[in-house]
Formats: C-alpha cells, structure tokens, sequence
C-alpha cells in the first residue's frame, strides 16, 4: 500500500517512509491511497479473537511490508503485561445499550497509550527497512497524556531520543509530575511558556525549518513526530474500533451487521478518526459522535462548516481536549473533498484562522459525524452522578463524551452506543475529587491516595508512589526558544 501527502497527492511514499518521517516534507499529512474493506465475514471472525489477534488483522491490511510475523511480535511486545488488564481494551456494559470502551489500562493510563506502545516499534522497523544510519529523534508537543505516553514508549529504545514539550500552565499535577520524573537516558522533557497551541505551533515550526534539519543532520540526527498527525499513531487505534464491536456482539447486545454509535472524547481528531477509517472500511457504524468542552471549535465546524479558532482559549478540567487547532481534521477533509481544497483551507487558517468548506464538503462531514460539547459543570455533575448511581468513576475527559450521550439519551435515542474512555480518574484526580464534592487541595501524589480514599476504586499500580520518585526535568522555555533547546539535547547526545 502506498501513501500520499494531504498538500500533493502526486508523490506517494511506502508505509516505512511514511512511518519514518511523521509528517510530509510539504507540511501534509500522509493518507493511504485507498481504505482496505472488511466484510461482516471477518467481522465475525475477529469476534472470536483476542485484543492481539484483532490488532494485527486490522493493522496488516495497511502495511504490507511488513511480515504477519512481524506484526505479532510489536503486539506481543506493545500490548502485553505493561497493561493492567487481559483483555487490553474491555468493554464495561453501563446498561443493554452503553458499553465504555475502556482505553487506559496501558503504562501511562490514557488512550495515547494504545498507539504509543505499538509506534515506537513500527518506526524502528520503518528505520531498519529503509537503510537509516541516523538517528530519530522524536520531537513532541503534548497538552499532557501524549507526552507521557510517548516518552513511555521510546524511552531507551535504541537509535532514537524523544523531545517533549508540554504547556507550562495547560497540565495536571500528575500529568506534570508523571513527565518530569520520566526514566531514561534519551529523553529531554521541557515546559513551553503559553497554551498548548502554542507548544503545537513551535513544534511545527521546526519541522518546516530546513535549515534547522541541516544543522541536526550535520550531527547525524533526523526529526519525526508521534503526534497524532504519524500514520503509526493512528493506525493502531483503528482496532479498537472493531474490538469494541465486537464485544457489543460477544455480549448479546447487538446481531452481528447491526449498526452503533461511537461517541468519543475529541482534541485534535486523531481518536475519532480512526473511528472513521474503521466505518469506511465497513465498521456497522450509523454515527461517530465528535464531543468537546468548551473549546468547542469542532461542534461549530460540525454543525455550520466553518472552521474558526479566532476564540478566547478555555482551560477546563479535560485538558487533553483543550485544543483550537484539530491538526487531523485536515485528513478528513481531504478525503471529502478535492486536494487543491485542503492546500487552500490550511492556508486561510494559518493567515486568519478561519475557513469554511462550503455545503457539500459539510453534507459529508454530517453524513458520519454528530457533535456536542461539555461545560465543566456539567462534566463535574456527570462524574459524581454516575458514581452514585452505578458505582462507575470516569475521568474528566470521558465525562465530556458522556454530557453528549445523555443529551441524545434525554432526546429518545436509545441507540446502541461505545462510549470512549480515554483515561483512568486517577490521572485527573484533583478535578475528580472536585466533581464528588471532596477536598482537591493538595500536592499531586497525595490526590491519588484521597481519590482511593473516597471512592473504594483502586488506582493504576503507574500513578501510585509518583512523589517517591526524583523530578529530572524543570526547564522552560520561550516558544521562540524551542529550537535551540532541541539542538542542544541532540548535540550533547551525539
Ligand atoms: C488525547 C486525549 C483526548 C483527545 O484525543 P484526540 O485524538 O486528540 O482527539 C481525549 N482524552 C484524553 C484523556 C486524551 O489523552
């Protein structure tokens, strides 16, 4: 399979090259030149396999270089006893028609994790099938559980070191504490002062900077992201799509072809996108629900077809949504309308902040996408609702996504639906603690043990015993400054 550049659909590269380079010389992003089909045949077949054996079937379909054998083995190795659960991915039924997708039994406890254990293990592949000497260097922007997780995933592994930059004011306790006592010997994690758009912006400025490439080249390094914009990252994330259907099916819910919906928590596309690919290739999906928090720039665009970031920025308690710029709607986009668009919309958002696709391109954003969007008051109302009437503690960001679902709930709709989780309460727990009405003003490690405390619920093994460990990185930086903190990291490795 070969893949193409969101900005020029006329140089294709393999899925190595594509792995390898994250994001497209011209600034694009990499699509696959066609969407492979799964049939209900193969669904049925995957419904009797485990998590493992329902990755490697997705993924293969969309890497043909690489051997079934070799595929195995990265998901052996990314999905094995780092999770804290068997079944990698469960799915915990709420009622006959809600299931929660579960997605942070994974070392760092958010989702990102389902992505970040497998990527670091196709991009060396990637490295070795193309001859590369250099070395990667992995340079992130993170608004919290990507950068942990990345750094997770890459640290120690050989030929690689990995950059994280996070916004200095835009990160929970744990989130910071979880980063800056991160182990290994080829990691290098700073704040940025601003937001996490401005930690994004100052990370794509370096990787357009051709002389700054030079420069790293010369000491035998090379850039690529594992930010969501990486095929690598969104790949593995197609399978839990068709894992979750499948458990809807295992569990007596559904007949297997019957349809459902998906509502995910949404920051910068990339979970429920894959959710896209997943119905595209003939997933029974009848709609993806894109939810937001306040920052909610894509249920605007979801219902008007107008993209505009030209809004006041909102730091709420789901800080992994708090995003104005959805880099990986830009793929969307580009499926859904012609190339020379895409070039075109790209480039009024970065001189105005502002595009509109027009109605047709909007007809089919609607035709697989619904939207709505949280306030923090009443994600709060929601995460102690459900605890008191269930005995179900969701986090902050999860809670988002089910603000929307009940609304639809509320308006008659029944329809059978995964609810996203994308990361333990734990990794929230101040705002957690907050929304059962529990004191949260304390040092980060000790909001863990209180929301253990409060709730009976046991916490991840990785967030316990976090103010046991040493703080190892307390740089921060000026965005103008990035640049050279990369350069410096890179050449006092080499
Ligand atoms: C990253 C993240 C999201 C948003 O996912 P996107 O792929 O950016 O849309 C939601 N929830 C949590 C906990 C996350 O870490």
């Amino acid at each position: 399979m070969k893949y193409y550049s969101t900005r020029d659909k006329s140089k294709t590269v393999t899925a190595a090259q594509a792995i390898a380079q994250g994001l497209a010389s011209d600034g694009g992003l990499f699509l696959p030149e066609s969407i492979p089909s799964v049939s209900i045949d193969d669904i049925s077949e995957m419904c009797s396999m485990d998590y493992r054996s329902r990755a490697v079937y997705i993924m293969a379909k969309y890497l043909d270089e690489f051997s079934e054998q070799e595929l195995k083995g990265f998901v052996s190795e990314a999905y094995a006893d780092n999770y804290d659960d068997e079944k990698i991915a469960p799915t915990r039924f709420l009622d006959d028609n809600t299931g929660v997708l579960e997605l942070f039994h994974g070392p760092t406890c958010a989702f990102k994790d389902m992505a970040l254990q497998m990527l670091p293990r196709l991009l060396t592949a990637s490295l070795k099938k193309l001859g590369e000497k250099r070395e990667v260097c992995i340079l992130v922007a993170t608004s919290g559980d990507t950068g942990k997780a990345a750094l997770e995933g890459f640290a120690d592994v050989q030929d690689t070191s990995i950059a994280v930059f996070y916004p200095r004011d835009g990160v929970s306790d744990v989130q910071k504490l979880q980063m800056t006592t991160q182990r290994g010997e080829n990691v290098c994690v700073c704040s940025v002062e601003g937001n996490f758009d401005d930690a994004q912006t100052g990370v794509k400025l370096i990787f357009s900077d051709k002389d700054f490439a030079e420069k790293l080249d010369k000491s035998g390094v090379f850039l690529s992201s594992a930010n969501s914009i990486n095929w690598g990252r969104l790949l593995p994330q197609l399978a839990y799509y068709f894992s979750a259907y499948c458990d809807f099916v295992n569990a007596g819910k559904i007949k297997l072809g019957d349809e459902i919906d998906f509502c995910v928590p949404t920051g910068n596309f990339g979970d429920i996108l894959a959710g896209w690919y997943a119905k595209k290739m003939g997933l029974p999906v009848r709609k993806l629900i894109c939810a937001s928090n306040c920052n909610n720039v894509l249920t605007d665009f979801i219902n008007t077809g107008v993209y505009d970031k030209n809004r006041p920025f909102h730091t709420t308690i789901s800080p992994s949504m708090d995003i104005l710029v959805s880099s990986n709607l830009e793929r969307l986009l580009f499926m859904l309308s012609d190339d020379s668009s895409v070039c075109t919309w790209m480039q009024q958002l970065k001189e105005t902040g502002r595009y509109d696709v027009g109605e047709k391109v909007l007809a089919g954003v609607r035709a697989d996408f619904d939207c709505g969007y949280a306030e923090d008051a009443q994600a709060k109302a929601a995460i102690k609702t459900l605890f008191e009437q269930c005995g179900y503690l969701m986090d902050t960001h999860t809670a988002d996504a089910y603000v929307v679902l009940a609304d639809k709930r509320a308006k008659g709709d029944c329809f059978p639906t995964v609810l996203v989780s994308t990361a333990s309460p734990f990794k929230f727990a101040d705002s957690v603690l907050d929304a059962l009405g529990k004191p949260s003003d304390m040092p980060g490690a000790q909001l863990v043990s209180a929301l253990e405390a409060a709730t009976g619920v046991k916490a991840p093994a990785p967030l316990t015993g976090l103010d046991k460990k040493q703080v190892r990185f307390t740089q921060c930086t000026a965005k103008e400054n990035m640049p050279d903190v990369v350069l410096d990291f890179a050449s006092k490795r080499r």
